[in-house]
């Protein structure tokens, strides 16, 4: 079998009943609901077999495991949904040309399984909470924020959390609408979207996510800081944070992508 060329599981299969560690249980998730925001921008929603309860935090990632021989291939994505659902989430993917796991979730269709272990990582939402959260990210980095905000914006209202959220031209926006949603939805919530490499007719935000940080928003005031995504931007905006304003390392959390 050509493993690159499979496909998604049409049926869960029999679990083992050995047990297992927690992060090697695989799931099987359902894919109830495939959303293509453009081209390159697939979001998956999905739901556990038999409504078995699957956790995880605001922060965190599933790995993604695509089968191929000798073993499958596992590739992270972080939750874009909210942490106190608990029978399912929703992943953001980004399309990379001849990726396996890319081609894969491009071939996937509603109604059939995925695999995944999980969930990991350390990145989670720091609490007690400072009164600022900023949230800098960079393509299909968003989903980690978007769990964020779905998660803890109406938890904590008095939290202002501002989201910069950065692409390179019109051709790769997405979440929009979903954005503009969100911000009705939680009045402490303030999105800013801004394209590096814009057609001369874009009269939105210009150039990178951290050029557009106000220092005055947070010289002095308790803040945490996440950034994510894309690596370049997370070495960038960590430098300026950490050296331009005196930013303590601690309060800055980042998750790069590549
Ligand atoms: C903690 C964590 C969370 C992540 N969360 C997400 C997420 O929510 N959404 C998401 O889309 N991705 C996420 N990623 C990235 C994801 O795990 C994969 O690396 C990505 O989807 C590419 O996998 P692939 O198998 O399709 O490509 P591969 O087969 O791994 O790569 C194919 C080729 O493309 C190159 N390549 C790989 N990634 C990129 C890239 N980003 N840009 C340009 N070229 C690339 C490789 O160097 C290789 O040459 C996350 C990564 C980490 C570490």
């Amino acid at each position: 079998m050509n493993s690159n060329k499979s496909q998604p599981s049409a049926a869960p299969q029999t679990k083992s009943p050995a047990p297992q560690p927690p992060s090697r249980v695989v799931h099987k998730m359902k894919i109830v609901r495939i959303i293509d925001h453009n081209p390159v921008i697939r979001e998956l929603q999905l739901q556990t077999a038999q409504n078995d309860v699957f956790s995880f935090q605001a922060g965190q990632f599933a790995t993604l495991h695509v089968p191929h021989s000798p073993k499958p291939v596992l590739r992270a994505y972080s939750f874009a949904s909210d942490d106190r659902e608990k029978t399912g989430f929703t992943l953001v993917f980004k399309k990379v040309a001849g990726g396996i796991a890319s081609e894969y979730v491009w071939r996937s269709r509603e109604g059939e399984y995925l695999d995944f272990t999980g969930p990991f990582g350390r990145v989670v939402f720091k609490e007690p909470a400072n009164s600022q959260v900023f949230l800098l990210c960079t393509g299909s980095g968003i989903a980690q924020h978007l769990s964020f905000i779905k998660s803890k914006a109406d938890l904590l209202p008095q939290v202002r959390f501002r989201l910069y959220f950065g692409l390179a031209n019109e051709a790769e926006l997405f979440y929009v609408e979903e954005l503009a949603r969100l911000q009705k939805r939680f009045a402490n919530l303030h999105c800013h979207l801004t394209l590096a490499q814009p057609s001369s007719q874009w009269r939105g935000l210009l150039g990178y996510v951290q050029e557009h940080l106000n220092p005055a928003e947070y010289l002095g005031h308790p803040a945490t800081f996440y950034l994510c995504g894309n690596g370049e931007m997370i070495k960038t905006t960590r430098k300026l944070l950490t050296e331009r304003d005196q930013v303590v390392s601690s309060e800055i959390i980042a998750e790069a992508f590549d």
